[in-house]
């Protein structure tokens, strides 16, 4: 954790909040001065994630949602406009796995989920918070990605294909705002000690990947006023190296 000061009056959303890459980020934001709005489903995340903001003398509104239910996203964004008026930031990082398997045996309701979740909930997003974002001095968006987008390793395919649409949206999405104070990044984490590289990955000790806190200050870096760059890749699995979407 880092003692910058950052993202001081800046109100900044994390989805996926309640565990992993998003609890110890949205923490990190806190510490920087952010007010920290933060979305998953896990109350009982959710509340801890509070208390620890709360000890390190920062603040967070918890919004327990299902990112799958695209009207409560569109709820969200007009009770953020009532409540702040903008919007300085949006790490958009939830995500799930989906299966390990075979493109064949894949069940058509869990494509469909992983889907919603990794792809369309961050159309939903976009939809409901641009105008917010578009009212901050520099806006910033940071979509959660990963190197299987890039790598399509067989049994893959289904959070592959998921990620590289993200991808894809956030490529286009850099290049409508080109010449605008909003910028679009995109950021894989590498192997992170989390419950899904757990599930991705289970015979791996898991002491010999980061842990989310240490990664954490890296993601927050790119939702920061100071990071100026538009339309990037950066690749924590690489020592993050940046390359053009
Ligand atoms: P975790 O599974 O630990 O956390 C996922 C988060 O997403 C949880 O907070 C979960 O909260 C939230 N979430 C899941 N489904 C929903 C939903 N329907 N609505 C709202 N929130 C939801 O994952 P990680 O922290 O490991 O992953 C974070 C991101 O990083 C993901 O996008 C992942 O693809 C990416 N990534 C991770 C890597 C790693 O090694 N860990 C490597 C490469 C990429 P809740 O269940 O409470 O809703």
């Amino acid at each position: 954790m880092t003692d910058k000061n950052d993202l001081a009056d800046r109100v900044v959303l994390i989805t996926g909040a309640s565990r992993g890459i998003g609890y110890f980020s949205a923490i990190e934001a806190a510490k920087r001065g952010a007010h920290v709005i933060a979305i998953a489903r896990t109350v009982g995340g959710l509340e801890d994630l509070d208390d620890e903001i709360q000890a390190a003398g920062g603040s967070a509104t918890l919004v327990p949602l299902d990112l799958l239910d695209g009207d409560a996203i569109d709820r969200m964004g007009g009770a953020i406009f009532e409540r702040w008026g903008k919007l300085d930031g949006l790490m958009a990082n939830a995500g799930m796995l989906g299966s390990i398997s075979p493109i064949s045996h894949l069940a058509p309701k869990e494509v469909d989920k992983v889907f919603k979740l990794n792809v369309t909930a961050n159309f939903r997003l976009i939809r409901s918070l641009e105008p917010l974002l578009k009212q901050s001095d520099a806006g910033r968006v940071l979509f959660v990605s990963s190197s299987s987008a890039y790598s399509c390793k067989p049994y893959w395919g289904l959070y592959a294909a998921s990620k590289a649409a993200l991808n894809a949206m956030a490529k286009s999405y850099a290049g409508e705002n080109a010449n605008t104070k909003l910028n679009i990044n995109v950021i894989n984490p590498g192997p992170t000690r989390t419950q899904m590289r757990a599930k991705a990955v289970p015979g791996e000790d898991p002491e010999t990947i980061p842990h989310p806190r240490e990664v954490a200050p890296k993601f927050i870096d790119l939702i920061s006023p100071d990071y100026t760059e538009n339309g990037q890749y950066i690749d924590l699995k690489n020592d993050g190296k940046t390359s053009p979407l």
